[in-house]
């Protein structure tokens, strides 16, 4: 009869232990659905960072990322008293939590009561209502690319297998983040001019008709420069192409460093520039054109002498589009090159 009541014991057992593993996975796999359904990396380490604790029924999440010999909260959730804990640069190296720890071992980290810990970075995180963590290290290939942790509210709230579990939720979020991370950079890459870094035509003409939707929303004024290099054929033909591309990345640095934060100066052709100023109506866009055809002209460029750029300006009229603005412009820069280069001229209100 004992051998009877132990087998029936021990088969229980054995079938809560399938339960909670089936639990497991299901939780597991709602958790990994719900960062799969996000696409930008702000957006997945929030869903990280929440999905961590409801995994493992805690009560705040966080996303670390280290880099630069930092650890930066790229992420966190909370549901309720347990607050994010700011991260003092030293704490990566000397620190108690288990994030930290995480970051230096590389493996799944636990503390199961921060209060018992004697140890100023424990006692940070139990003034912020941290009782108890888990975190597990986020991998980029073989680098580490950052931890994931959750966090509870009460001393001893950890599950058990709690490290495996976040581990394995580590690994998938990993793909996710790193996923994400590599599409922005492919967007950020086709909206770049790669001579010059700066926007190119595809990215000028999204953020033209962007600015321009805006400019007619708010009733604000929007100018337009665009910017052609004079006799650039000249240092192409005399000194070569290589040449001349130095030279192209040089004028571009110089009209960036006269646009202001809101403004975007791209390349839009071979050796043209176009320069969208938010917020300025004609007499702003013609002060800026004179700024930046001053300042290409101040300075000769090594190896090639002075180069002199020409402008034509123009501002946004009731109901026109950015086809129409980028017409208007073009003629006052034909206008500038026809009058003698070197200068700035206004498209004329028709
Ligand atoms: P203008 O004052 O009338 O603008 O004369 P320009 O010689 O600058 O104008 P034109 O349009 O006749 O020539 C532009 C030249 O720019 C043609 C080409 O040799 C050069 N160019 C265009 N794109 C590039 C580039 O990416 N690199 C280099 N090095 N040269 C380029
Ligand atoms: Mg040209
Ligand atoms: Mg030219």
């Amino acid at each position: 009869a004992l051998a009877v009541t132990r087998d029936v014991t021990d088969s229980r057992r054995a079938l809560a232990g399938l339960r909670a593993r089936e639990a497991q996975e299901a939780a597991m796999r709602r958790a990994a659905t719900a960062v799969a359904r996000e696409t930008r990396p702000q957006r997945i380490f929030g869903a990280v960072s929440r999905e961590a604790a409801a995994l493992l029924g805690l009560d705040a999440g966080l996303v670390l990322q280290i880099r630069d010999g930092g650890a930066r909260a790229v992420g966190s959730w909370s549901a309720g008293p347990v607050e994010p804990v700011p991260l003092p640069p030293d704490e990566l190296f000397t620190g108690q939590s288990a994030e930290v720890r995480a970051a230096r071992s590389g493996r799944p980290e636990r503390v199961d009561d921060y209060a018992a810990l004697d140890d100023p970075t424990a006692r940070r995180r139990a003034a912020a209502g941290h009782a108890c963590a888990v975190a597990a290290p986020i991998w980029h290939g073989a680098a580490l690319w950052g931890v994931v942790a959750a966090v509870g509210g009460r001393p001893g709230a950890i599950p058990p297998r709690a490290e495996a579990l976040l581990a394995d939720f580590a690994s998938l979020a990993g793909l996710a983040v790193v996923n994400a991370e590599a599409r922005e950079e492919l967007i950020e890459q086709a909206l770049t001019d790669h001579l010059t870094g700066l926007a190119n035509r595809r990215a000028f003409s999204e953020r033209l008709e962007g600015e321009l939707a805006r400019a007619e929303r708010h009733g604000h004024p929007l100018s337009l420069v665009v910017l052609d290099l004079d006799h650039f054929k000249r240092v192409n033909d005399r000194r070569g192409h290589e040449v001349g591309d130095r030279v192209l990345v040089e004028v571009a640095r110089r009209l960036r460093s006269e646009s202001r934060r809101g403004e975007l100066v791209a390349r839009v052709g071979g050796e043209e520039f176009a320069w969208i100023l938010p917020g300025s109506d004609m007499a702003g866009g013609v002060s800026a054109a004179e700024r930046a055809r001053a300042r290409v002209a101040a300075a000769p460029i090594p190896g090639v002498g002075t180069i002199t750029v020409s402008a034509g300006v123009a501002a946004l009229c009731d109901g026109e589009s950015g086809q129409d603005l980028l017409r208007d412009a073009d003629r006052a820069l034909y206008e500038a090159k026809a009058a003698g280069r070197n200068r700035t001229v206004s498209a004329r209100g028709d």
